[in-house]
């Protein structure tokens, strides 16, 4: 696990790339290529990982042509979206990378208040082009992460409790399958295909283009953080599961912590400091929000208030820094019904056992619009969870990751008698079928496993949260 690392990658057989290249629109990046040691990295930088070449692809005939290849040279594949996959499932050792980052068009109808997407477009990105319409697609809470790989895995945010996951909002994917067809999944067009990608996105095929409907946010937010020590968390936590019980839809929060980052918006004798915080976005009227925030704002006596009128992009942005390209990250996840009193006590007494400054653990609201749809709506699994613990480590290196890597490892233990069973499948780390059948259910996996015999019976797709064929 060194970056610094000199395998320079194993070549593959040069009659292959040529036969590639020949119709290739996009780049095609070698190990020998400059730009190759850039190309190869992930998002997690403890991941390490030394493709035999990269396909930088410029669009679906590239995609077909790539994937082609490694099904007639039985190479190792891997996909990539934005790259952020916690355990680097989108970068492979020897074979080829179907790379996605080149395809960028976003397509924006205020009129139909639609919006479509390309597999390489990532959420700040999106966000961007369809806020100028004062509309929005629910998504994730870091700009610089994939479109591609959120989606196909459900999606939560600042807006789930609104709007939905991601795929709540998803009308129609375009899919290069096993087979190199390029099928549409819609509710009228492959609906099995359909519900599957909905959660299980990975394993049918490589979407090229997602369709969403688009709903009216901001564009201007009451968003932010209050900010108490960390060792007034038994209470804050206390009196947050009681201020979120009746919650409108419109509030978002997580609960976030770790040191006090050394930011802008942080005084300077607060960096370092343990903290607890709870990040807020209220996506309706900001008088409104005022009046729903008031409580929480006023509780014991925070050290910081930043919560403020602001642009809804603005605040999307508001995680990148703390989730920086390159950090080395572990992270366990698991699906919590209640912040009990014994749940709160193992999470402070944890928490407080934090040692790196960068470390930032968040705790998820769930509920509002994604709970309201029925369980089987969709692939996803965890409609009914109250809050989706997402214990995340991070260290700049390798010093400190393994100590880090324990208190996450601790902590997600401590908490298993409280595990409701459900865990999102995009916050799993490479920890076997066991759990990937937990991320679904079993009745929803065993149904997964049907539709990947359909669409990937020799399971080509397999760097992913995988689905044994049936
Ligand atoms: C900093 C950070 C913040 C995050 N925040 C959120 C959040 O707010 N909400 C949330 O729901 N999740 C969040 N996640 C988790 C995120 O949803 C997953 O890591 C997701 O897989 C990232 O997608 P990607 O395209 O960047 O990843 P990649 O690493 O490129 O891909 C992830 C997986 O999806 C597959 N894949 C990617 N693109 C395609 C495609 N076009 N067709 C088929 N398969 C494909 C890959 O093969 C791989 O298995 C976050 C992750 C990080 C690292």
């Amino acid at each position: 696990m060194d970056l610094t690392s000199s395998d320079p990658g194993v070549e593959l057989d040069q009659s292959l790339v040529r036969e590639l290249r020949a119709a290739f629109a996009g780049e095609l990046v070698a190990p020998k290529d400059a730009d190759y040691q850039q190309r190869r990295r992930v998002w997690n930088g403890s991941i390490n990982r030394h493709p035999g070449l990269i396909a930088r692809c410029a669009g679906v005939a590239d995609i077909a042509g790539a994937l082609r290849l490694t099904t007639d040279a039985g190479l190792p594949l891997a996909v990539r979206g934005g790259g952020h996959s916690f355990p680097g499932q989108s970068v492979c050792d020897g074979g080829l990378v179907i790379d996605l980052s080149l395809m960028k068009d976003i397509q924006v109808d205020p009129e139909a208040r639609t919006a479509t997407a390309q597999a390489g477009v990532l959420l700040g990105e999106l966000d961007q082009a369809t806020q100028a319409f004062g509309l929005a697609v629910p998504a994730g809470i870091v700009t610089h992460t994939g479109l591609a790989g959120l989606t196909l895995g459900g999606g939560i945010g600042w807006l789930h409790r609104k709007y939905g996951l991601t795929v709540d909002q998803l009308l129609a994917a375009t899919v290069v399958t096993a087979s190199g067809e390029v099928v549409r999944a819609s509710e009228s067009e492959n609906p099995d295909l359909f519900w599957g990608v909905r959660g299980a996105g990975g394993n049918f095929g490589i979407v090229t283009e997602f369709s969403f409907r688009l709903n009216p946010v901001g564009p201007i937010v009451l968003a932010g953080a209050v900010f108490w020590a960390m060792s007034d968390s038994p209470q804050v936590l206390r009196f947050y599961r009681d201020f979120i019980a009746d919650a409108p839809d419109e509030l978002m929060t997580i609960v976030i912590h770790r040191m006090a980052p050394a930011l802008p918006f942080v005084p300077a004798e607060l960096h370092g400091k343990p903290v607890v915080a709870v990040v807020c976005c209220y996506a309706g009227a900001v008088e409104d929000g005022e009046r729903v925030l008031a409580p929480l704002r006023r509780f014991g006596r925070p050290l910081l208030d930043v919560c403020a009128p602001k642009p809804f992009v603005e605040h999307q942005a508001a995680f990148d820094a703390s989730f920086p390209h390159g950090g080395w990250y572990y992270m366990r996840s698991c699906d919590v019904a209640e912040l009990s009193d014994e749940v709160i006590d193992i999470t402070v007494d944890h928490s407080m056992r934090i040692k790196s400054p960068l470390t930032a653990f968040p705790i998820w609201q769930m509920g509002g619009a994604l709970a309201r749809l029925p369980a089987d709506a969709t692939a996803f699994n965890g409609r009914s969870a109250g809050h989706t613990f997402n214990i995340t480590a991070m260290t700049e290196g390798a010093e400190g990751f393994d100590e880090e890597r324990e208190w996450v490892r601790g902590l997600w233990s401590a908490l298993e008698p409280y595990h409701t069973g459900s865990v999102y499948v995009n916050f799993l780390m490479d920890e076997g079928e066991d759990r990937v059948r937990d991320a679904y259910g079993p009745a929803r996996y065993d149904r997964l496993r049907v539709l990947k015999g359909k669409y990937d019976p020799d399971n080509r797709f397999r760097l992913n949260q995988n689905i044994a064929p049936a």
